[in-house]
């Protein structure tokens, strides 16, 4: 059985400048991460055994310092929280930081704005939090609720595929021809690369394993694009979700992993595959099994 594992998977650099910024702000005194960092039990586990402590309300942390994560806010809750006399260390990843630049530039040049994302993730709340009018779309049909604008501003959240992102775009376009469309693409370059070593996973392997948060929103998206190409795709949390009997008549076995997944969690999974693999087969047959990194 190969292992193949994708050349794009796991932590990206803004979770993980996150964590480091909490983590050495935890080595110098109390601090709260508002809302969640990652959408990963293992990160969040480790954080809370260094006595960091998490809040969905600034109103309930106990402590001085406050985190915002990588996800980001809205200006509003940011003088909110620095109103309130918090110690704000902000660690909005610089990509999120394009996508509300983006948005208030279509604000500002009057395009009535169109979000593409889940209107309940934190980094789409902080978005919208600052506008007084705006539609959140995740999918065609709610395209169908969208109001008539002569002008519509479009971006979308950072870890959307960015293949439903345009055929949303496109579906706009001709559901509204009469409005001026501009669409500005927020999707970040991480989730942009996860997401295409992802698909040429999915075409070479007969299993695909996605590594990821249940709550983790593009772990699912992962999920979801790495099945258009293959059949077998399962989405666990940790090693201990694995099931011996997915692998059975598995010539090549895929490997991924949401942007919000650590190392410790991926390298387990890999390693029981491997011992699985060497187990089953009798040494006179056993094929090496091998950690292809796959071509970019
Ligand atoms: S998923 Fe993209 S936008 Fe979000 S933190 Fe990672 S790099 Fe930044």
């Amino acid at each position: 059985m190969k292992i193949k594992v994708a050349r794009h998977m796991g932590l990206c650099f803004g979770v993980k400048d996150a964590i480091q910024l909490a983590e050495e702000t935890a080595k110098t005194g109390p601090v709260t991460i508002f809302g969640p960092l990652a959408h990963n039990p293992s990160i969040k586990n480790r954080l809370l055994e260094q006595g960091i402590e998490f809040t969905e309300q600034h109103q309930h942390a106990r402590t001085d310092t406050l985190i915002v994560t990588a996800h980001g806010t809205s200006d509003r809750m940011r003088q909110e929280i620095n109103e309130a006399g918090f110690d704000v260390k902000d660690a909005t990843c610089p990509l999120v930081h394009f996508a509300h630049r983006s948005l208030k530039k279509l604000v500002s040049d009057g395009y009535y704005p169109v979000i593409i994302g889940k209107e309940d993730h934190i980094e789409v709340r902080g978005l919208t939090g600052d506008l007084d009018a705006y539609t959140v779309v995740s999918q065609a049909s709610d395209i169908d609720q969208l109001p008539p604008a002569e002008r519509m501003g479009i971006i979308s959240q950072t870890t959307q595929p960015i293949d439903h992102v345009e055929s949303l775009v496109e579906y706009i376009k001709a559901k509204f021809p009469e409005s001026e469309i501009r669409f500005t693409d927020t999707v970040c370059h991480p989730t942009k690369q996860r997401q295409k070593s992802a698909i040429e996973l999915g075409q070479q392997s007969d299993v695909v394993i996605v590594i990821g948060g249940r709550t983790s929103n593009n772990t699912r998206q992962l999920s979801r694009t790495v099945s258009r190409f293959c059949d077998r795709v399962y989405q666990i949390e940790k090693v201990e979700d694995l099931n011996r009997n997915w692998f059975e008549s598995a010539d090549a076995v895929g490997i991924t992993a949401g942007t919000s997944t650590p190392d410790e969690v991926i390298q387990p999974v890999i390693e029981q595959l491997r011992l699985w693999d060497n187990a089953e087969c009798p040494a006179s047959v056993r094929m090496e099994t091998q950690a292809k990194v796959m071509a970019d």
